[in-house]
């Protein structure tokens, strides 16, 4: 029987994993369903413009995720380390990270964003999190608190919370209630101080396309739904296609997303419990001849209600992502917002992206696409950020991938994939 490793999913944890294994000198056939790898971070064109699957970016500080791109090659286009506060009464303040950018300084002292009092609180929660080691941010007595209760603990005032980082958070989590875990706001946190955020010139699909073409010609196979893994005597022979073709393998490496993983894993007859609850959002694109919204920060809507949570006009950090002249406008809505049906959101959209710019909105402004994703993240509530699901499982050549061996993130997968690949090579690579 043929020594081969089939990996099951081509997002960014089975192509870290593939990776690894093909330096390993492994033979490895990687399957995606769709007709594009990249899963969760990939980027279409339409009309000349770049669109994400869902506004997102790369954060230069994660430590795994960084052995295996090459920012350089990318051609990264850096964010302002800011925000730029907007409340319901049509006020705009920026909060910046002075210590990334001293211009940041002046503006974030005297605009008003955040009180002096919880500037500094602020700090401390910088400074804590960069003495931090990495793993140390998912201590347990950071990890079964809520990031909420977490900033409440450090005296942070409602007034803080409710302007900054509810909107902030619901941008890097998705999440503006702050039920996540008060780990996820440290490690996040720590990765904002310790580098830059930003997308790569081509868009996000462009990270994993760097990843996939480091891998051998004809290991992946796109557009190839796997309906099961193979089981016999035991031990894992190899995946059953949508289309009944039997692919044999010793070893198969499931680095779908949670739901798909379960389901997979129930053919092998292995039984993994996934989180059902996501973090969904919806990516409004618009093109105008001006920035709507802009700079180099991101915008935060400090409004409730929402239906913009934060916004950034990306052509002001990319201008690659439009035809010349023109700009695109990213608007983030999170929450249950997130599911409504185009013309409410819209609505919605326009009228907060309106007050935030405290102008009416350019008459040349068009929507250039609607990006849906229902599940961008898995929740992470307190207790619940580490070790969801395992690497090694009961069934000899059977082996998850999941982001949630770590984190829902690029980080996240791109440990579940090292490690994943670690658990079959026998090494024991840092994750
Ligand atoms: C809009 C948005 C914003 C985000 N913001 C951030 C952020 O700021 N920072 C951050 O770190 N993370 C962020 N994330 C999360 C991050 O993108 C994900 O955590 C990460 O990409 C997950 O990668 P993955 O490989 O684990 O899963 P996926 O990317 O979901 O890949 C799984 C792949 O498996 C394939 N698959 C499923 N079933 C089968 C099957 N039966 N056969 C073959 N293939 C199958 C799927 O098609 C998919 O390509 C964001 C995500 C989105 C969408």
């Amino acid at each position: 029987m043929t020594e081969r490793i089939v990996v099951v999913g081509g997002g960014v944890a089975g192509l870290v994993c593939a990776r690894v294994l093909q330096a390993a000198g492994r033979d490895v056939l990687l399957f995606e369903r769709d007709a594009e790898i990249g899963g969760r971070v990939r980027t279409r064109r339409v009309d000349g413009f770049s669109i994400d699957r869902g506004f997102q970016v790369a954060f230069e500080a994660y430590p795994t995720l960084g052995r295996h791109v090459d920012w350089r090659a990318l051609d990264m286009r850096w964010f302002a380390p800011a925000g730029r506060i907007c409340t319901a009464d049509g006020r705009t303040t920026l909060v910046g990270d002075a210590l990334a950018d001293p211009t940041l300084l002046w503006p974030t002292l005297t605009q008003g964003g955040l009180s002096w009092g919880d500037l500094w609180r602020v700090l401390r929660l910088r400074r804590d999190a960069v003495r931090r080691r990495f793993e140390e941010c998912f201590a347990p007595a950071t990890l079964g608190r809520s990031t909420r209760d977490y900033l409440a603990g450090l005296g942070v005032t409602p007034r803080g919370i409710a302007r900054f980082f509810a909107p902030f958070y619901g941008g890097i989590l998705l999440d503006r209630s702050l039920e996540t875990s008060a780990s996820v706001l440290l490690y996040t946190f720590k990765m904002l101080a310790e580098g830059r955020t930003g997308v790569p010139r081509a868009g996000m699909g462009a990270l994993s396309a760097q990843m996939a073409a480091g891998l051998r010609p004809g290991t992946l196979r796109t557009g190839i739904p796997v309906a099961g893994v193979t089981v016999r005597d035991g031990a894992v022979r190899g995946v059953t296609l949508a289309d009944g073709t039997a692919i044999e393998a010793t070893a198969v490496v499931l680095a779908t997303e949670a739901p798909a993983l379960a389901k997979l894993a129930e053919s092998a007859g292995s039984s993994v419990t996934v989180p059902t609850e996501t973090r969904g959002v919806t990516t409004c694109y618009f093109a105008s001849r001006t920035p709507v919204l802009p700079g180099r920060a991101l915008w935060l809507n400090a409004a409730e209600p929402a239906t913009v949570s934060h916004a950034v006009t990306v052509t002001e950090v990319a201008p690659e992502y439009a035809p010349t002249g023109w700009h695109l406008l990213a608007t983030n809505t999170v929450g249950s917002a997130a599911a409504l049906p185009d013309e409410g959101l819209l609505a919605g959209v326009r009228a907060d992206v309106s007050r935030m710019s405290g102008r009416p909105l350019p008459e040349d402004l068009r929507v250039v696409a609607i990006e849906r994703v229902p599940l961008a993240q898995v929740a992470q509530p307190p207790r619940a950020t580490q070790a969801q699901v395992p690497v090694r499982t009961e069934v000899p050549g059977l082996v998850f991938a999941s982001e949630l061996w770590h984190s829902s993130s690029l980080e996240g997968a791109a440990r579940a994939g090292e490690a994943a690949a670690a658990a079959l090579i026998g090494t024991d690579r840092p994750a």
